[in-house]
């Protein structure tokens, strides 16, 4: 159902990215991969490539809205359409609010918050004329429980689930396009190497313990979303690890 669409993963060259910019790939979409780590995207495109898919990459800060808007150009140059856009790019530095590391507080609202909103703002006029498109946005376990340590990241996820909310009944019954809240427990990433408070080292020893999702394992949910046919919305995926309780 995706065959021939054209896909753009935001943070694709790590992670839960990576994983989906392959399996949409894989199921024959364009996809048009987007992070700041360019070789990390060259070496992911030419496996694309070598598995006979077709790609697109460029360097995208996801914080800067100018980069955004200039990659959705550049898609649409290339391949004329943008049929689902995935939010992915994001980083979870854990912190106790009484350590205000402030620093990081910005950069969680900037990737987390302001790149989906700049990123959705790039392709959403063109999903609007053409009355349909498939929005996927990366929240979390995060964006429905909140835990001490994760006071401003669960921020940046809830605001996420209720923006997905928001998009939703603002555009789906009106012009058809699709959004789905992607909500993931422990996944075994790089995600926790954004951790720089020393008294959480433990949480991070512990979560490596623990039987986490792959990164495949997300993919597969958001693959599943976008083959779903178009009068199904699927707008919410929650998904942990079995042996995960919060
Ligand atoms: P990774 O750290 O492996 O991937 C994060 C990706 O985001 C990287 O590709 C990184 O690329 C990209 N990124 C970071 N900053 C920017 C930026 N300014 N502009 C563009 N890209 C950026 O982690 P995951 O794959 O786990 O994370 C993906 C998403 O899934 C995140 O939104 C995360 O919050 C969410 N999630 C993850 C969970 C987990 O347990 N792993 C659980 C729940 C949700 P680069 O550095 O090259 O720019």
């Amino acid at each position: 159902m995706i065959k021939g669409k054209v896909a753009i993963i935001t943070g694709a060259s790590s992670g839960i990215g990576y994983a989906t910019a392959l399996a949409l790939s894989k199921a024959g979409a364009k996809v048009a991969i987007g992070a700041r780590r360019v070789d990390k995207l060259e070496a992911l495109a030419k496996k694309i490539t070598d598995n006979g898919g077709e790609v697109f990459y460029q360097k995208l800060d996801v914080t800067q809205r100018l980069e955004c808007d200039n990659f959705a150009k550049a898609v649409l140059e290339k391949w004329n359409s943008i049929d689902i856009l995935v939010n992915n790019a994001g980083l979870m530095p854990l912190s106790f609010f009484k350590s205000l590391k402030v620093d990081e507080w910005d950069k969680m609202i900037d990737v987390n918050i302001k790149g989906v909103l700049y990123s959705t703002g790039a392709v959403i006029t063109h999903m609007k004329e053409k009355k349909s498109g498939h929005i996927v946005n990366l929240s979390s376990v995060a964006g429905r429980v909140v835990f001490a340590s994760g006071s401003v990241y669960c921020a940046t996820k809830f605001a996420i689930a209720a923006f997905s909310e928001g998009l939703r009944k603002e555009f789906s019954a009106r012009t058809n396009i699709r959004v789905t809240s992607i909500e993931p427990g422990v996944v075994d990433t790089e995600l926790n190497d954004t951790i720089t408070e020393d008294s959480l080292k433990g949480f991070v020893e512990n979560a490596k313990k623990m039987e986490a999702l792959h990164a495949e394992d997300i993919a597969n949910a958001i693959l599943y979303a976008v083959e779903s046919p178009p009068h199904v919305n699927v707008n919410e995926i929650l998904i942990r690890p079995t042996t995960q309780e919060l």
